[in-house]
């Protein structure tokens, strides 16, 4: 029977829609792997695990016609003319597609083109995204008096407007929804399936990257779902799932930690496995449910992650007599327990080691004549912290990542190989669905120019207090505010008092064009032991605008200057970086102030993320001409665990600093 089967490949001229399969290379079908392996031509999409294409044959032709959101690189009716070429040629054609052919997959379209080009087509299905969630995150799509039906559907716009049926979809409380393509329309379906009468406080489940390895699955209720996909920053491939299934994923978790106890070893390793896929849920409602039962089994359920990220970064600035080459690597372990009566630990060290000499300044080598690029060699401690989680109240006590709204003010400094991090008590509390209060205390602010001790301080000792409030009025209208007291015993000129407010936004001003907004004032004035006394403002306002993956934006941001006293608003605690450009001429505000006034493209080219921006920079109080600057950045995903990021800063001059450029190529991996 098999060898029948196995020669139906080998007639010319036939073409195979297989299904893949979710992402892990393991759920495939046994005749979908048999058929990648036969294949002459092979023609596979995005969201295809790299590892099921190393099956096929060393001279099968790979073509990968793969889709990212909003930018589809081969048009399906090339892709459709694609198959047709091949398979007329004789060849066997094998068609792979994520999931099932026929489940948002465009198999159907496939099909009939083929049918009707005379050619031969067979249909091998895969495991559905759907499934695959569902078993992953441990909740069952269907079950006995709670849900008696599924529907699979997706939420994605259609070119002719919204033909959705949300009533009927909202209709029935015994039914599971999952909307594919998601993503990018939670705001809308939370909206319409509210308004079409379904509970606000319906369970849902998010799926990130569902049956791989480092899949997030972030339960919720219907009413928060846009706001955790974005506080949890969640990517495509996602998943949603609306319904009270998911509810019994807490019930599976307690059978499956039940079971653990009584099974066998290595039986209980499996069990573990399951619970700590699970722990990346971050519900309230499962938080509780997570807990184990001693400190030893809290430790021993944890997970452990490595990253590294490589980095070749190249600085001519025409101040120096010489330019700056910097080849960094850095290794980074970070550990999370499993919780005990709602405790967790997190533990995360980096090494930045250097590839070949080092031929920069990084404020410890004493390169003077060379560019600094602050990415000093050795190994720290990057964060150690406990955290406990009850209900509304998180509380965060060790060293720990602060980052604050967009990081003008409190950030990590990200793109530094060496991050910043705090010696801190955060509190975190949600008194009300849309408000979220912080207020962290810091002791000492852990700099990016460490571990070794030297200048600029590796280390600062602080007594900080920083407090955080936000209300999400609606989707469309977020307000927040903070007040921000720095005291830094060893750096009195950089202690301050910040207060500032926050409204931004975002919504679909027409189909298919949505419209950003932000804008911030805040004031500083000298605080704690800061010799001088001053006042000065700040202010922030942009706007966007996206259209089909495209967004165009300008921001207008100043610095204020204190003429009488010699002092410009200064932020020594924000990710600098991320702000009036990447030549980074501007860490130190200039005396007179600063005045940035910024373009941006931001979209995806070839399957590449692009970025583009262009800033004019001028003194706030002189009308000084500060330069202007071009910066670039293409940056593309291989598979969920590799990056690859190059970009090009260019700063030229006029009344202040030298013309300076800056390459940087990084390629980052995390397992
Ligand atoms: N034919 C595929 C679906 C293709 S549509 C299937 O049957 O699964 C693409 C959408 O499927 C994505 O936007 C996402 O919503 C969902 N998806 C596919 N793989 C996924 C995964 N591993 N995790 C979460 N969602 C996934």
């Amino acid at each position: 029977m098999l060898s029948l089967v196995q020669s139906d490949i080998h007639r010319v001229g036939e073409v195979w829609l297989v299904g893949a399969g979710p992402g892990d290379p393991e759920l495939i079908s046994v005749r979908g792997l048999r058929l990648i392996r036969e294949a002459d031509v092979l023609v596979y999409d995005r969201l295809v695990s790299p590892q099921l294409l190393e099956e096929a044959r060393d001279d099968a032709v790979m073509l990968d016609v793969g889709k990212r959101p909003g930018f589809h690189r081969v048009p399906q009716h090339e892709i459709e003319a694609l198959l047709v070429k091949h398979a007329r040629r004789g060849c066997k054609v094998v068609r792979l597609k994520g999931g099932d052919p026929f489940i948002f997959g465009r198999g159907g379209e496939e099909m009939l083109t083929l049918r009707a080009a005379g050619i031969p087509v067979h249909v091998v299905p895969g495991i559905t995204a759907a499934a695959a969630c569902a078993a992953a995150s441990g909740f069952p799509l269907t079950q006995r008096k709670v849900a008696d039906s599924v529907c699979l559907t997706t939420a994605h716009h259609s070119d002719d407007g919204d033909d959705t049926d949300w009533a009927s979809l909202a209709a029935d409380p015994q039914r599971t929804l999952v909307f594919y393509m998601g993503l990018s329309s939670l705001q809308r379906i939370q909206k319409n399936l509210g308004s079409h009468g379904m509970s606000p406080d319906t369970p849902a489940a998010l799926i990130e990257n569902g049956s791989y390895a480092h899949q997030r699955t972030i339960t919720c209720k219907l009413k928060e779902i846009e706001q955790m996909a974005k506080q949890h920053n969640l990517q495509t491939p996602c998943l949603l799932v609306v319904g009270k299934v998911i509810t019994l994923a807490q019930q599976a978790r307690a059978a499956v930690e039940q079971a653990s106890h009584q099974v066998s070893r290595s039986k209980m390793a499996l069990g573990r496995n399951v619970a700590a896929a699970m722990m990346l849920t971050t519900a309230p409602a499962l938080a509780g449910a997570a807990d184990s039962d001693s400190v030893a089994e809290a430790l021993a359920q944890g997970s452990t992650s490595i990253s590294f990220r490589a980095r070749s970064e190249q600085v001519d600035d025409d101040a120096l007599p010489r330019d700056a080459v910097a080849n960094t690597l850095r290794t980074r372990l970070t550990y999370r327990s499993g919780s005990w009566q709602s405790l967790s630990l997190l533990v995360e060290v980096d090494n930045v080691s250097y590839l070949g000499d080092d031929s920069f300044n990084n404020t410890r080598n004493g390169m003077i004549m060379r560019p600094v690029i602050v990415d000093p060699d050795g190994t720290d401690l990057n964060q150690a912290a406990l955290r406990l989680e009850r209900d509304r109240l998180t509380v965060t006590a060790g060293r720990q990542r602060l980052l604050r709204e967009n990081q003008r003010m409190i950030g990590g400094v990200g793109w530094r190989q060496n991050e910043q991090t705090y010696d801190a008590i955060d509190v975190a509390y949600k008194p009300a669905e849309q408000v979220q209060l912080n207020y962290a205390w810091v002791d000492d602010t852990q700099r990016i120019f460490g571990p070794e001790s030297g200048v600029p301080a590796a280390s600062l000792d602080s007594d900080h207090h920083i407090l955080n409030a936000r209300w999400t009025v609606s989707p469309a209208i977020d307000v927040a505010a903070y007040h921000i007291a720095l005291d830094f015993d060893d750096a009195a000129a950089l202690s301050s008092a910040t207060t500032g407010l926050i409204v931004s936004g975002a919504f679909d001003a027409r189909e298919n064009l949505r419209l950003d907004y932000r804008a911030e004032v805040a004031q500083q004035t000298d605080a704690a032991n800061n010799p001088a006394s001053f006042d000065v403002n700040y202010h922030h306002a942009g706007l966007g605008l996206t259209h089909a993956g495209w967004r165009i934006g300008w921001a207008h941001e100043s610095l204020g200057a204190d003429s009488s006293a010699g002092v410009a608003m200064q932020t020594p605690l924000a990710t600098l970086h991320a702000f009036q450009g990447w030549a980074d001429k501007f860490l130190t505000t200039p005396t007179a102030g600063m005045r940035d006034n910024q373009f941006s493209v931001s979209g995806v080219v070839a399957g590449f993320a692009l970025q583009l921006h262009h800033h004019d920079y001028q003194a706030d109080v002189s009308g000084l001409d500060y330069g202007k600057e071009w910066n670039i950045q293409l940056g593309r995903a291989i598979g969920p665990r590799y990056t690859l990021t190059a970009k090009y800063a260019r700063y030229t001059a006029e009344q202040f600093a030298r013309d300076t450029s800056k390459f940087w190529l990084m390629a980052e991996a995390r397992f």
